[in-house]
């Protein structure tokens, strides 16, 4: 059967300049939201949308709830012994002690099976492992917790930085439901291991303090296209986050995307696609998608015409995991053919309307069908922390999955019939949908 729009049809991406791109990010330093560094990556991307020849360059700017560390400690009352830690982000900003409690993954299993021994969460100081703590935090805050104690397996002594609220949605002042009502740490491994032998001997009482302002901060998104020749009102958008969490450079999480967003608009320069395909560098995604949410709630009116989103995000991991497609009902089937014919054989998928994980998200909740394209779990062994370094990133792999996810917006731009319709998810986070 003849293919819609032929792989070969698309401007392919250069190994090379991909890796220089990334280079170029990763030169620039941390980029954590509201730091000189976020602002000196935005001026980096607006002059090189500019030299790609994108048009309508802009930075759309957002107000988002700035987080500033102020010092966090997590001690073993009993034994008077000093964990090294890592604040939570948007955990409380208090001191909380009391018994502490293991619960394992906290998956929802997890609690239910110590509820079930009638054992109470209230009041406890709950030792986790959860490389998603947002993903368990509300819930446990609900049963009234007095502290997390989240545990990191990420080695060398480095503890990766974590956030425990991406929702609920609290988009404006005073952002409600964004800070949660109890504090939070992560441990570093080797000391996790300490604390979990004592735990398993007898009755443990931490004591867990988080300090940290919270203060409104703007960012900005950064936005240029390539305007359709037939049907410049339908818009396929290609997005990437460009800040770093709070500590390292970033080179995986999320260099390899910006490269990845550069280097498919420089590539494309000359292309003269069906629809129009909008470029978007999103701020403060590693705070809670900030820039994608805030990009749809003002392009609200666009959204109809909005056929199909993609991002681009921890490209190149270094670690094989599952070829993973993360999309919602609408959207699956297509990114996986397209994946496919790209060389990228996807062997699993995931429901992307079912997790807050990055920037396809409020394109699903807003109808949009998305798709990010990733490898599952995450086998970075210093994700989210300092060791996020240009040595760790598989230059192979992000060229791979770069053009796969290009393959994914190059047609979506150029097919004659998409055979798309709004998005089908699942869990709505939030509800962006423009009216119909
Ligand atoms: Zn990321």
């Amino acid at each position: 059967m003849a293919h819609d729009v032929p792989f070969d049809t698309m401007p392919s991406l250069d190994g090379d300049s991909l890796w220089r791109r990334l280079e170029q990010v990763v030169d620039i330093g941390n980029r954590f939201a509201g730091t000189p560094g976020e602002s000196q990556c935005r001026e980096h991307l607006l002059s090189e949308f500019d030299a790609a020849g994108l048009a309508n360059v802009r930075a759309e700017p957002f107000p988002f709830l700035g987080y500033e560390p102020r010092g966090a400690s997590c001690e073993v009352v009993s034994d008077t012994l000093a964990l090294r830690c890592a604040p939570l982000q948007y955990s409380a900003d208090a001191v909380a002690d009391g018994e502490a409690i293991y619960l394992g993954a906290s998956r929802p299993e997890d609690v239910a099976a110590l509820e079930s021994r009638g054992v109470e969460l209230a009041g406890k100081v709950v030792v986790a492992h959860s490389f998603m703590p947002w993903l368990v935090a509300p819930a446990l805050a609900e049963k009234n917790i007095a502290a997390l104690v989240n545990v990191t397996e990420t080695g060398d002594g480095l503890i990766p930085n974590f956030l425990v609220s991406f929702y609920p949605n609290g988009l404006d002042a005073p952002w409600d439901g964004r800070v949660q009502s109890v504090p939070g740490v992560t441990i570093e491994k080797e000391q996790s291991r300490e604390l979990l032998s004592l735990m398993s001997t007898r009755s443990v009482r931490i004591r867990v303090e988080h300090r940290a302002e919270y203060a409104e901060g703007t960012s900005a998104n950064v936005v240029g296209e390539i305007r359709g020749s037939e049907l410049p009102d339908e818009r396929v958008v290609i997005g990437a986050h460009y800040d770093t969490q709070l500590e390292g450079v970033g080179a995986a999480d999320n260099g390899t995307g910006i490269a990845a967003l550069l280097e498919i608009a420089e590539r494309w320069r000359e292309l003269q696609p069906r629809r129009t395909i909008v470029f978007c560098a999103f701020g403060v995604e590693e705070l809670a998608s900030w820039g994608s949410y805030n990009y749809c709630r003002q392009h609200v009116a666009e959204l109809n015409g909005t056929r199909g989103m993609i991002n681009l995000d921890a490209l190149g991991l270094p670690l094989p995991g599952t070829r993973v497609a993360v999309a919602d009902a609408e959207m699956a089937p297509f990114a996986v053919e397209s994946a496919g014919r790209a060389g990228y054989e996807i062997e699993d998928e995931i429901d992307g309307s079912a997790y807050a994980w990055s920037d396809h998200n409020p394109f699903i909740d807003a109808g949009v069908p998305a798709a990010w394209l990733w490898r599952f779990p995450p086998q970075h062994p210093f994700y989210h922390s300092a060791g996020d370094v240009l040595r760790y990133v598989n230059a192979e792999r992000m060229l791979d999955v770069a053009t796969a996810s290009a393959y994914v917006g190059f047609r979506m731009a150029q097919a004659p019939e998409l055979g798309l319709g709004r998005s089908r998810p699942t869990k709505r986070f939030v509800d962006l949908r423009p009216p119909a």
